[in-house]
């Protein structure tokens, strides 16, 4: 997709742009169709509450999850905050033992170390190998000593999907609680809630190609002692637009979600292939299973910043996580994996999505290697 300021966007892990299907549905239900869904005297509210029921069947028909566990929050962020905040009101006086990998996001680390400061909760925490994958055994070997364990669906540095399945069976079986953080796998990753009933489940709908500022948390546990809503006894009005929007994406990944990855697949493949043949040194980061559209490469010799830079409007490519993007620092993924400095230094994570073209990563593969080749040849003359 070549947009005419900007470039090609490949940055699919940071925000997707809004399907025209969801967006169309969401301004409807701005100027039409604007009810307050908790003011159901009439038509207009009614209206309004059929549309959130609606959107609430497409999230948990997407995630063969059940509708009544499924709370509309701002994003991850916010469900992260809640999940959290229920499970620490679980552990009665004693801090919450909880175990993380070192890999999850921010969202998710920041809000443990919150815990942890105010003396709430002890961390344990899951290290990865070379390559982002994480041993099963080592999280099988913490579950007699902690009470939450929180592994993300799939990575958004280096896309490794993690066996959230797998984990959960094992954490359920010790009876630990596990807080999925899907924001990433939503829609591209296998996820059935009817199987595995992960105690807390978060996703975002602007990484679906739904609007920014509206996701989910999926729980049975925080529903069973929230059902007023989520501030005690007045239930907010919901943001009905979002919701909506949130409601057509799902229905969207149900339909053709699984078709998407397949060709992403292809695409990504092309891309690995192009730039291994274009860069001298390439080094590819991660490993398999993997989000299909993630390519995550380091040049070394050619500093990242300095290669996204010159691609300012060309191509749309990232340094590294969303939150991290602007902030001077290393990714804690890439150090998590203990990469050497070198292919820390120039990591470029590429994001395909649902509007990618072959004729994009064939022009975009030229442009970041004629980028990074241009990088490396004014630091070894500047070097010289
Ligand atoms: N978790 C993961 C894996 C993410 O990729 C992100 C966003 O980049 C988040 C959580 C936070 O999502 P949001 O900013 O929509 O709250």
């Amino acid at each position: 997709m070549t947009e005419s300021t900007g470039g090609i966007y490949l940055d699919h892990h940071a925000t997707t742009p809004v399907d025209p299907r969801v967006a169309e549905a969401v301004m409807r239900h701005m100027v039409e169709e604007f009810g307050n869904a908790n003011s159901v005297d009439h038509v207009h509210g009614e209206r309004a509450a059929a549309a959130i029921e609606a959107a609430t069947d497409a999230v948990a028909d997407l995630l063969s999850a059940d509708p009544a566990d499924v709370r509309f929050t701002s994003g991850s962020t916010h469900a992260i905050e809640l999940a959290f905040s229920h499970a620490l009101g679980t552990a009665e006086g004693s801090p919450l033992r909880v175990a993380l990998s070192r890999v999850e996001h921010p969202a998710v680390i920041d809000m443990a170390r919150r815990a942890e400061r105010l003396g709430m909760a002890t961390l344990r925490w899951i290290d990865v190998a070379p390559d982002a994958s994480i041993d099963l055994n080592r999280i099988e070997g913490l579950l007699p000593e902690i009470d939450l364990l929180c592994l993300m669906a799939a990575n958004n540095e280096v896309g490794t999907i993690y066996p959230v399945a797998k984990a959960y069976e094992l954490a359920a079986a010790a009876g630990v609680a596990m807080l999925v953080d899907a924001t990433q796998g939503v829609g591209r990753v296998p996820l059935d809630l009817s199987e595995t009933p992960f105690d807390y489940f978060v996703f975002s709908g602007h990484k679906i190609h739904a609007p920014k500022g509206v996701g989910a948390l999926i729980s049975s546990v925080y529903r069973a002692e929230n059902n007023y809503g989520l501030s005690g006894s007045h239930a907010a009005t919901p943001n009905v637009p979002g919701i909506v929007g949130l409601g057509i994406a799902c229905r969207l990944m149900s339909e053709e979600g699984a078709a998407e990855e397949q060709r992403l697949r292809g695409l990504s493949a092309l891309m690995r292939a192009e730039l291994r043949a274009a860069v001298p040194d390439l080094v590819l980061n991660g490993s398999d299973p993997r989000l299909a559209g993630n390519v995550h490469i380091s040049a070394p010799g050619a500093p990242n910043d300095l290669v996204v830079a010159r691609l300012r409007n060309e191509v749309a490519i990232s340094t590294g996580a969303a939150c991290m993007s602007g902030a001077q620092g290393a990714s804690h993924v890439l150090q998590a994996m203990g990469l050497p400095q070198d292919v820390q230094e120039s990591a470029l994570r590429i994001g395909l999505g649902r509007h990618t073209t072959r004729e994009d990563v064939l022009h975009a593969a030229q442009r970041i290697a004629s980028a990074i080749a241009s990088v490396r040849t004014s630091l070894e003359r500047h070097n010289a």
